[in-house]
């Protein structure tokens, strides 16, 4: 436990400066690939406490890195700073980048006071709710040379990484013949009723697919005007699996199912991918350990949910290519649902501050006993395998 009090001490020395960083990113949401302000502000942060940043980084205006440390092992932690339209900081990725920065701060003074083995990289990833920042950072080669990564998220309580689900994105376009939809209906092909029987059968295939796969859509455009036999209709449908064999069945189902709508209604479909898939997380059942027994020293008390996670990250594409976590701190004291207003509001309170500052030290401990402590790192590995 030495590690978690040490870490605690050097986030509280910088805990006022980190306070105002999270507070002005909170004040400024900024969505995908256009996070210019927050990546000026941990930029300036960094800078102050004698770090060189790449920035640009991985060809990303948005994205950048720092290190402390040589050699192996070396263990990333993500940061996050992008924003929701209209709901603003309501995923709370202020609060995460501010935990990053002071993690990887608390982490990288403790191996240089102390002389300690390994390399602790700090990587800010941006665009994760839309735009796959971090599979775009590691086609880039991010991971090359990375041993361990890990993040920490907000929600209403605190929990370990129990997982996620990979994700596909389809945009369906519908293109029949426009009709007066009285006067002439035999001359159109309605494009609207593909996109209804497209609904129809995912509804009807809901009955066939486990409790861990999740299809959910809306219609982006369901014609002009009633008088008007759609030549145009579309949709937007999200797939999810926690299994990724599954998430690949439900896809083909899928295909079938507009080629199904294709053939009932002479419409035409266009499919087009919307957005990166993301891979499902593979939480390490060893860093989960560490992270809860660091963070129940500093006070927070966790839970473990009957289920696992069903949302998704590009967090998830990282613990697929090396040993990783993504677990949870609590910003309320009661549950409340991401990406709402309520969410965004408790983003900036001190409650939820003060306990994105202990992840931060239940991070930084974590990553201090993977670099330092070789059978802990063993452990983690041969998780990661599957040993
Ligand atoms: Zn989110
Ligand atoms: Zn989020």
């Amino acid at each position: 436990m030495e590690n978690i009090e040490n870490v605690a001490g050097r986030i509280g020395g910088i805990k006022k400066r980190l306070r105002c960083l999270s507070d002005e990113i909170w004040n400024h949401p900024e969505l995908a690939y256009k996070e210019y302000f927050a990546v000026g502000e941990a930029k300036k942060f960094l800078t102050e406490q004698g770090f060189r940043v790449e920035n640009p980084c991985c060809g990303i205006e948005t994205a950048f890195r720092a290190e402390y440390g040589t050699g192996k092992p070396a263990f990333a932690i993500f940061a996050e700073f992008d924003a929701l339209p209209d709901v603003g900081h309501a995923c709370g990725h202020n609060l995460i980048c501010a935990a990053a920065l002071g993690a990887f701060c608390a982490a990288a003074d403790e191996l240089k006071e102390k002389n300690l083995p390994g390399k602790i990289v700090l990587l800010g990833s941006p665009a994760e709710e839309s735009g796959g920042g971090k599979v775009k950072m590691i086609q880039q080669g991010c991971l090359e040379n990375i041993d361990a990564a890990m993040m920490v998220h907000p929600s209403f309580r605190a929990t370990p990484d129990t997982g996620s689900c990979a994700i596909t994105r389809f945009d369906v376009i519908f293109h029949g013949k426009s009709s007066h939809a009285a006067a002439a209906p035999e001359l159109g092909i309605n494009a609207l009723a593909a996109v209804n029987l497209l609904f129809a059968g995912i509804n009807a295939y809901r009955e066939q697919i486990p409790e861990n796969c999740r299809i959910h859509g809306i219609i982006t455009d369901g014609g002009e005007a009633p008088n008007i036999t759609p030549a145009r209709a579309a949709c937007r449908f999200f797939l999810r699996s926690t299994s990724e064999e599954w998430n690949q069945k439900i896809e083909q189902r899928f295909h079938d199912i507009v080629r199904g709508a294709e053939l009932m209604t002479g419409a035409r479909a266009e499919m087009i991918p919307f957005n990166i898939p993301y891979q499902s997380r593979k939480p390490n059942v060893f860093l989960n350990k560490a992270y809860l027994e660091n963070l129940t020293s500093l006070g927070v008390e966790y839970v473990i949910p009957a289920r696992g996670g069903r949302g998704s990250s590009d967090f998830g594409n990282v613990s697929q290519k090396v040993p990783g976590i993504h677990p949870y701190f609590p910003i309320a004291d009661h549950e409340i649902a991401a990406h709402s207003e309520e969410f965004r509001v408790c983003s900036g309170t001190d409650f939820a501050f003060d306990n994105a500052m202990k992840a931060a030290a239940a991070m930084a401990a974590t990553a201090l006993k993977y670099l330092t402590e070789p059978d802990f790192k063993a452990r983690v590995d041969a998780d990661f395998k599957g040993c």
